[in-house]
């Protein structure tokens, strides 16, 4: 099935919205009148200067990886030289792409990518690892001054071994994530990485960025699964031994973790599995506002539970659920029938509220234990339960939610999400003040919701997705106020500078002052021992050329 170069998923599918006039009506009344955004009709309107690679260069690069590996052609092209960002739909929607790749290859072993990787160096090309291209932050985009080559990993897909023993799997780097998780449930296990990009992203793609699932709060992060991997640089492979833990000096599977292609590509990793969970029982909540929530949420995981699901709306964010839900079945049905007069009686006013999906997966009576000490805290917090349904209809739609993006940016509406980490101390803090200044910089005239979706013991993490009119003419000018006012803001009140999208070239600005000088500079060391000459995925996470002696 073909994808849609100029937004999310297949070119088939659209978001459905059961009662879209109630949506319209409560976006409308926060953005007013709506417009049409531009979109050119075909790949073909789009115009790429040749590609800079000069005979000596191409046959190069495909002795090393086989002369049908390697393409040139113009779309291939495009749709390789920019991520799924808003800034990159706006930009792929007009035919600009600003920076492209030379050339997209498609290796299918490790020893290719590794001959591609001392070919290049040879010859002074960059090379930009590419999973799934899902990337929100530019990281896929060629920016370096040097000709690029694009290494698309799909086709290395493969499962190479599963230790059930172990309870772990190898896999290739370039697997996406249906059909990783496809071979693992056929064989009892799960990995429990299901990130909202799930079916388009890959598992090499998802260690680059340190990337989170929707259930990390049960299975942890990605970096917290891998037992071993292997990457190939410039002149080299590394692989990690594989071992449950060591004390062997700085863990360098975590130095590898969130390297975002800039020290080699990882070719394979060993992931730690568990069992296909038996029973998962997910279920709505709703709290008098977003506050009693988070107290909720931080009592919950410093009680020693781990939901597998624990996401918490803001009040706008609960507001934009009940205008998406229709009924019969889902949270709106679930609070018809609950009634608004008990949950008014409980405090609860529906345009006040703040709606928590939490869920326990695993063995049968594990589930309902757990179930039984989460109640008594959900309600000592005011949380009324809605039961299942809601639970049901966010699974249902888990992974719906990017397709709502390009309708919204058919009607001319800047939509993007960012997102951090902090404390529970500094928790509330930080989401008022962030949420105050998204709003002031998009000109009071726009909607800004958030929650909670990853949470641990010390604290959690923050998501915010903000809406408004685009500026006709000026839609990246625009963006680039909000995330530039969004980030200090997040700095300032001591968040994580990205909890799970990484840092690519839109957060690079910040890097400096997030890790200190001493942090930039390990960085830089790492840099220039796996990648000295500077070709790999040049001005992402940390500027390839920068001359580092000043920090
Ligand atoms: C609609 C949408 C929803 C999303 N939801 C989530 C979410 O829930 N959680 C989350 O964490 N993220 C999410 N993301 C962001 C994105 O999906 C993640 O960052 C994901 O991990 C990227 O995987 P990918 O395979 O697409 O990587 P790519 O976009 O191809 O690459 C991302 C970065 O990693 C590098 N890279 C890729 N593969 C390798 C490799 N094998 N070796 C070395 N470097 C490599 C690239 O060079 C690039 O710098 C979402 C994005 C979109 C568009």
């Amino acid at each position: 099935m073909a994808t849609k170069w100029w937004g999310w998923g297949e070119e088939q599918r659209t978001f459905s919205l059961p009662d879209s006039s109630q949506f319209w009506a409560h976006v409308s009344s926060r953005l007013g009148e709506l417009g049409v955004g531009q979109r050119i009709e075909s790949l073909a309107e789009v115009t790429l200067p040749p590609s800079r690679l000069e005979a000596k260069a191409l046959d190069a690069l495909r002795a090393a990886a086989g002369a049908e590996s390697l393409t040139t052609d113009t779309a291939d092209r495009a749709v390789h030289s920019l991520g799924k960002s808003y800034c990159d739909l706006v930009r792929i929607r007009r035919g600009e792409i600003p920076h492209a790749t030379d050339a997209v290859i498609y290796p299918e072993t490790e020893e290719q990518v590794a001959a591609l990787l001392n070919a290049a160096a040879e010859l002074g090309i960059a090379v930009i690892p590419f999973g799934g291209g899902t990337s929100v932050l530019g990281g896929v985009e060629p920016l370096g001054a040097k000709p690029t080559v694009t290494l698309d990993l799909r086709r290395m897909n493969r499962m190479l071994r599963l230790n059930p023993l172990a309870a772990t799997a190898t896999l290739e780097a370039g697997i996406l994530g249906p059909s990783l998780e496809q071979q693992l449930n056929a064989n009892g296990f799960t990995l429990g990485h299901f990130p909202q990009s799930f079916e388009y992203s890959s598992l090499g793609g998802w260690i680059a960025t340190r990337s989170a699932g929707q259930n990390s709060t049960l299975y942890g992060k990605i970096e917290h699964r891998v037992e071993s991997l292997r990457m190939a640089f410039p002149g080299g492979t590394i692989a990690t031994p594989a071992v449950p833990a060591a004390a062997a000096g700085p863990d360098l599977n975590q130095i590898i973790a969130g390297s975002e292609g800039v020290l080699g590509v990882i070719t394979q990793a060993t992931v730690r599995l568990a069992p296909l969970p038996r029973r998962c029982d997910y279920r709505g909540y709703l709290f008098p506002a977003f506050q009693p929530g988070v107290e909720a949420a931080r009592e919950v995981m410093q009680s020693g539970l781990r939901p597998a699901v624990l996401r918490l709306s803001d009040e706008p964010e609960t507001q934009v659920n009940l205008a998406t839900r229709a009924p019969p079945q889902g949270l709106k049905a679930a609070v018809e029938r609950l009634g608004t007069w008990y949950l008014e009686r409980r405090g609860i006013h529906l345009d006040a509220a703040s709606l928590m999906i939490i869920g326990f997966e695993g063995a049968e009576d594990q589930v309902r234990s757990d179930w039984r000490r989460a109640q008594p805290i959900l309600r000592r917090h005011q949380g009324a339960s809605l039961g299942r349904s809601p639970g049901r209809a966010w699974e249902r739609s888990r992974f719906e939610l990017p397709y709502l993006r390009d309708v919204l940016i058919d009607h001319a509406i800047m939509v993007d999400t960012l997102e951090t980490a902090t404390t529970w101390d500094r928790y509330l803090p930080l989401y008022h003040s962030v949420r105050d200044v998204i709003a002031k910089a998009m000109g009071g005239g726009g909607l800004v919701m958030a929650h909670l979706s990853h949470a641990y013991t010390d604290g959690a993490s923050l998501y915010y997705t903000f809406l408004a009119r685009q500026a006709e003419g000026r839609e990246l000018e625009q963006w680039q106020q909000v995330k530039a006012a969004a980030t200090e803001a997040i700095l300032a009140a001591g968040g994580a500078l990205s909890h799970h999208h990484g840092i690519g070239s839109d957060h690079q600005p910040w890097l400096s002052q997030y890790l200190g000088p001493a942090g930039v500079r390990t960085l830089a060391g790492l840099k220039q021992t796996f990648d000295p000459q500077g070709i790999m995925n040049p001005g992402k996470l940390m500027a390839a050329d920068k001359d580092t002696s000043d920090v």
